[in-house]
């Protein structure tokens, strides 16, 4: 109300004072001159250059214009010298004035003010509107634990999920403990209090923990991280406090919350300190973990997709010691999801869901869901009684494009790229000796990575000798050599296996004393870098030397360790070329297929 005021009254003003931008355009001085010489100007005023005043009959100042009686032009900066003597000539009235003329004064005075007013008026204005809002989120701050509230009764249940087949199991068993928690109490058997659904946007893990409500029948109390950490200090802890003070009075239930990672990344990293809000509210969210016993009959589920910068406290034993990872789908996954949200639709029979699947590589459940819906909405506003192929091919496209421009569409050349790349690493890995047997190969694009070759362990590994090290220095290379022998052509994708390896390879140079060259010496600092502020205060405790002769040595075992990933790879590439088609094909291939596709009589090995 007080910005309208001051702003009418500014323009009022300024349109007033500064009148000439209300005037008619100035009209040329030719013209003025001609009008002068005729004898049509009854009266001139003259302030510096400014030449304005009335003309006796009213005149165009441009051909097809309204003619006007009063003008404005500007004296050339020559000056005119014949000007006065032709106004006295025909009696032209005139007025002269200071340069100018802004009505000093009060009105000059007036107008340096009253910007600085409106500024401050509407900093005031400003100023009240946070005292408001602050009251209120402090008011808020109390009550919050009535906006979690508990939803119960939910619909969800784990059919409504396709393709986390491995999450549902690890799962059912807390679907068993809440349904008829004596049956393990009774046993002294505890279940996990705390799981950790570890899995990238949109991959179903609020939908899996609402399904385990669901299937249980309990209450099922869900809030975000970020919803703890609030602007003002205290009041994250006491939000945590009574949410589980709510969720123990109404046990069993599931506390399911979002986002874990905006509150529980580790305390203390960086430098200058962590952040003191979200650090009280991890403590208390410790605290609070510790202090219910599990046949009270709360489990707390929690999401996130960055696992690796949750503090080590939240994943000691007792809280959140159980990790369920939440993969995103595969391609028969894909047909699966789609299938569950038709359900209910006019899907048309020239749909093809096995198609669509294969045509959506990357797509998450979320992804996938909002196709569906979009197609349709594309449907409806087409009038159609169905949707049809050709409404989701739409859909398809309209989300690629979104997609795009969020860098994560894949063409079909992408996708054979980061097949090879992949098979690189899993024939390396299937046929070098010393190696890990290849678990399983995919190229669904998750987190950062674009595709992912998982090799098991056979047993634990306690010590690692330098041949299973050196071999695994060629895995992790296998993926550029992949790129290479099949295209000649390296991509940016093994970015992070160069940055894996070159680690791995300096710490065999410089702290296990595995090359020759630098002798049994450990020259790095062994300690974990997890403080920045560490890095920064250290200093290196050996000579520039010393340096330069471990980057030489770190050098040559990554350049012998690509040669061997070059090498195998030509000797195999038949079965290389073979795995990426099929990993083109089915994206994702188990370690039994890549040893099948490579011959059982490369490198004779059982599968675990
Ligand atoms: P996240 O919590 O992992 O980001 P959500 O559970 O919020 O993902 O998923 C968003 C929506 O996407 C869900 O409500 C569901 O409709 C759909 N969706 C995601 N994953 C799946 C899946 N595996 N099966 C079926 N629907 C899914
Ligand atoms: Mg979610
Ligand atoms: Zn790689």
């Amino acid at each position: 109300m007080l910005i309208f005021v001051v702003l009418i009254a500014l323009g009022a003003f300024y349109g007033r004072s500064l009148g000439g931008f209300f005037e008619a355009p100035p009209m040329s001085y030719s013209q003025f001159r001609a009008q002068v010489d005729a004898g049509n100007v009854e009266k001139v005023e003259l302030a510096g250059a400014r030449v304005s005043g009335h003309f006796t009959k009213a005149v165009a100042v441009e051909e097809g214009e309204e003619p006007v009686e009063e003008f404005v032009t500007y004296l050339p900066s020559t000056g005119d010298d014949a000007l006065l003597p032709a106004l006295r000539a025909s009696d032209v009235r005139i007025e002269t004035k200071p340069p100018q003329d802004s009505g000093a004064g009060w009105g000059l005075l007036l107008m340096m003010t009253l910007p600085l007013l409106v500024v401050f008026g509407l900093g005031w204005v400003l100023y009240r509107g946070m005292q408001g809002q602050g009251r209120q989120l402090f008011s808020v701050g109390k009550s919050t634990a009535k906006r979690i509230e508990a939803e119960h009764d939910l619909k969800t249940r784990f059919t409504d999920l396709a393709g986390t087949s491995g999450a549902k199991e690890s799962l059912e068993e807390v679907v068993d403990f809440l349904k008829k928690p004596e049956r393990f109490t009774k046993l002294g058997a505890e279940p996990p209090r705390g799981i950790l659904l570890v899995g990238p946007p949109g991959t179903g893990k609020t939908l899996l923990a609402r399904a385990v409500a669901g299937e249980a029948n309990v209450p099922f109390y869900s809030t975000s991280g970020s919803a703890f950490v609030e602007m003002f200090v205290g009041v994250g802890a006491s939000r945590v406090r009574d949410l589980f003070a709510d969720a123990k009075a109404n046990a069993p239930c599931i506390v399911f919350i979002d986002e874990l990672d905006s509150v529980g990344r580790r305390r203390g990293a960086g430098v200058g300190g962590g952040h003191d809000e979200r650090e009280q509210t991890l403590n208390q969210l410790l605290a609070e973990m510790d202090g219910f016993e599990v046949h009270q009959g709360v489990i707390v589920l929690a999401a996130t997709n960055r696992a690796d910068v949750l503090d080590p406290a939240l994943l000691r034993p007792g809280r959140f010691d159980r990790r369920v990872s939440v993969d995103p789908p595969t391609r028969s996954s894909r047909k699966a999801i789609l299938e569950i949200h038709s359900r209910g639709k006019p899907i048309a029979d020239d749909v093809d869901f096995e198609r669509i699947a294969a045509g959506t590589p990357g797509f998450s459940g979320a992804d996938l869901k909002n196709l569906v819906n979009e197609a349709a909405v594309t449907a409806a506003r087409a009038d159609a009684e169905q949707v049809t192929a050709a409404h989701l091919s739409t859909a398809r496209d309209r989300i690629l494009l979104g997609r795009v421009r969020e860098g994560m569409a894949l063409s079909d050349d992408e996708l054979k790229v980061i097949a090879h790349h992949e098979a690189g690493h899993a024939i390396v890995a299937a046929v070098l000796p010393n190696t890990d047997p290849v678990d399983k190969v995919t190229i669904v694009p998750r987190g950062r990575a674009m595709g992912v070759t998982q090799q098991l362990p056979e047993s634990d590994r306690y010590i690692t000798d330098v041949n299973y090290l050196a071999d695994r220095l060629a895995v992790m290379l296998g993926g550029r050599a992949g790129e290479i022998v099949a295209f000649d052509k390296a991509t940016t994708g093994a970015a992070d296996d160069f940055k894996q390896a070159t680690r791995l390879a300096r710490r065999m140079v410089a702290e296990l004393g595995l090359t020759d060259a630098l002798g049994k010496m450990a020259f790095g600092d062994d300690d974990q870098e997890v403080f920045l502020g560490q890095e920064i205060g250290h200093r290196r405790p050996y000579s520039e030397t010393t340096a330069a002769l471990v980057d030489d040595e770190v050098h040559k075992l990554l350049d012998i360790a690509y040669e061997r990933a070059m090498t195998v790879i030509r000797n195999n590439e038949e079965s290389f070329r073979a795995l990426a088609r099929r990993l083109v094909k089915d994206e994702e291939v188990d370690g039994a297929t890549v040893l099948e596709i490579v011959g059982e009589g490369v490198r004779p090995r059982l599968v675990s």
